[in-house]
């Protein structure tokens, strides 16, 4: 929607991707994903052991050929295969690539908030725009470049809210995640704004509202070093366009499951072929979505990014107007299925 008049830019409902690719498209708070993951990461049941998962331990440093990991206070502990997940600000990356961290602030930030619905609801004008189905709801501002994006979260009782605007001068230096931003800076930004999104502001529950910045970091060109992989914001981190970077993580965990499943990471001739398809089934995909995410709605038709896109991936591609969440993106990104890549790729390479 005009962020000033309300006026509908593009209305598309996603009630068919449950039938079109076989799972529906949920919004998770991510409280609750993590204690999912984890939930299953940790259980007794399924197959392989149990995860034991160890807080308040900061990996320092990693020799990647010899799957040695280094951790705060000394101790040094080995891996057949070292899996390097340390997100965005990965520290670790630089003994994987051997550089310095190329990471890089953009100069646009992320306002971010939660809402109760019941809040939403109790109002006649916000419950007036909420009157839809679940699913994404935007007001975008070209003059001053500011995209706001809500959606509903545990089952429909909670309204996220994410707004990206250009950085202001001092906004959130002292913690780059996790600064308070005063209700009175939000509401000046979205001044263009009208009066009933607007509301949602002051409806902040009692976290209030924060702000962290946003990065981007050149593309790796391999994934893999000596036994130790690296994944996740690690390997890839990207603009939330597509809402994809933690999509593609769990992918790639997907492939991880795949290749490394009832093998010794012992043999060094094993684990060095399916280290290698790991790359080749990764690096095209991951770099193809951080890509994507970071060329932003223009696509490919901004300079440089179909040239940047195909340095990685030789594939068919959303053609040019395809829009983030538009079927063609959908059906590109959200209806990939990893399991099924990683299964084929083995039985090409290893006949099995
Ligand atoms: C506001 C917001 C909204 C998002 N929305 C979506 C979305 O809708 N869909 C989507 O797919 N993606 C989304 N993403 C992106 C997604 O959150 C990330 O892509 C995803 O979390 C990356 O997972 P990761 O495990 O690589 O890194 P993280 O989730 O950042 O996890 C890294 C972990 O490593 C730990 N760590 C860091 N350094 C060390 C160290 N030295 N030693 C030991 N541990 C360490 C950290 O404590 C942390 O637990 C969103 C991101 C943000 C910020």
């Amino acid at each position: 929607m005009t962020a000033g008049g309300l006026n509908v830019l593009m209305y598309e409902t996603y009630e068919d991707i449950g039938d079109a690719m076989g799972a529906k498209s949920w919004s998770f708070h991510r409280v609750d994903l993590h204690r999912g993951l984890r939930g299953l990461a940790t259980a007794e049941q399924g197959e392989g052991r149990a995860v034991e998962v160890k807080l308040g331990r900061e990996a320092v440093g990693v020799d990647c050929e010899k799957g040695e990991v280094r951790m705060r206070g000394g101790e040094v502990v080995r891996g057949d295969l070292v899996v390097i997940a340390d997100g965005a600000h990965s520290g670790l990356i630089e003994d994987f690539t051997g550089k310095p961290s190329e990471l890089k602030r953009i100069g646009r930030s992320i306002y971010r908030w939660l809402v109760s619905m019941d809040d939403v609801l109790a109002d006649p004008d916000l419950a007036e725009q909420y009157n839809r189905p679940p699913g994404f709801q935007s007001w975008t501002d070209p003059a001053s470049e500011i995209l706001w994006v809500s959606y509903t979260c545990r089952s429909g009782k909670v309204l996220n809210n994410a707004v990206v605007h250009p950085t202001q001068a001092g906004e959130g230096e002292e913690d780059l995640w996790h600064s308070e931003a005063p209700k009175d800076k939000v509401l000046a930004m979205l001044e263009n704004f009208h009066p009933t999104p607007k509301k949602i502001v002051h409806l902040a529950n009692e976290d209030g509202i924060k702000v962290h910045h946003l990065f981007k970091r050149p593309a790796l060109t391999s994934f893999v070093r000596g036994r130790t992989i690296v994944v996740g914001d690690a390997a890839h981190v990207m603009m939330p366009t597509h809402a994809a970077g933690g999509a593609i993580a769990i992918e790639t965990a997907a492939s991880l499951e795949v290749l490394f499943k009832g093998i010794s990471c012992k043999d060094e001739v094993v684990l060095k072929k399916r280290l290698e398809l790991f790359d080749k089934l990764r690096m095209p995909r991951c770099n193809l979505t951080m890509t994507a995410s970071n060329a932003g709605p223009g696509w490919i038709a901004v300079p440089g990014v179909e040239e940047e896109v195909r340095r990685f991936y030789a594939g068919p591609l959303p053609p040019v107007g395809s829009v983030p969440w538009g079927s063609a993106f959908r059906e590109f990104l959200f209806h990939h299925d990893e399991y099924r890549a990683a299964e084929e790729a083995l039985v090409e390479a290893e006949g099995q």
